[in-house]
């Protein structure tokens, strides 16, 4: 099991924070739905974005909040605080059995996204 250090560059994300952070517990990285497989970055989704200006969309992201114990020894020890990711996108070469992300770093963009589909994870390759 193994978890990768998240850099995230989606600023409409109710989880960003500046710095390329994600304050979320846990991300969970999809295909996009309606092609059900990857073949590029494009294709996969970080399923935890929510947009900030969705009101409703507030109580999902409290839930999902990296607050509390992680959070604050990850401040006092002045280490970059990173969500767990689960991912299914099993053609990607880092990806392992369990839904694990073998990536040492991952990179999730998504310019004005707006929408989960919206953004990417970058760090994809195939693996074929
Ligand atoms: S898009 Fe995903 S990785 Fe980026 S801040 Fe939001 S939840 Fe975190
Ligand atoms: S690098 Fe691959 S295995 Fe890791 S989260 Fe991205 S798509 Fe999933």
């Amino acid at each position: 099991m193994s978890n990768p250090m998240v850099k995230c560059s989606v600023d409409q994300c109710t989880h960003y924070m500046p710095g390329e952070q994600c304050m979320a517990a846990k991300i969970s990285v999809y295909n996009d739905e309606l092609k059900g497989n990857s073949g590029k970055p494009q294709d996969t989704l970080c399923k935890a974005f929510h947009h900030r200006k969705t009101m409703g969309d507030m109580v999902g992201a409290f839930h999902n909040a990296n607050i509390g114990g992680t959070m604050t020894a990850a401040f006092l020890e002045g280490t970059q605080i990173t969500p767990a990711v689960e991912c299914f996108v099993n053609n990607c070469k880092f990806w392992d059995n369990g839904n694990y992300c073998n990536a040492e770093n991952i990179h999730v963009a998504g310019p004005n996204a707006s929408k989960t589909s919206d953004t990417d994870c970058e760090t994809f390759q195939d693996n074929k």
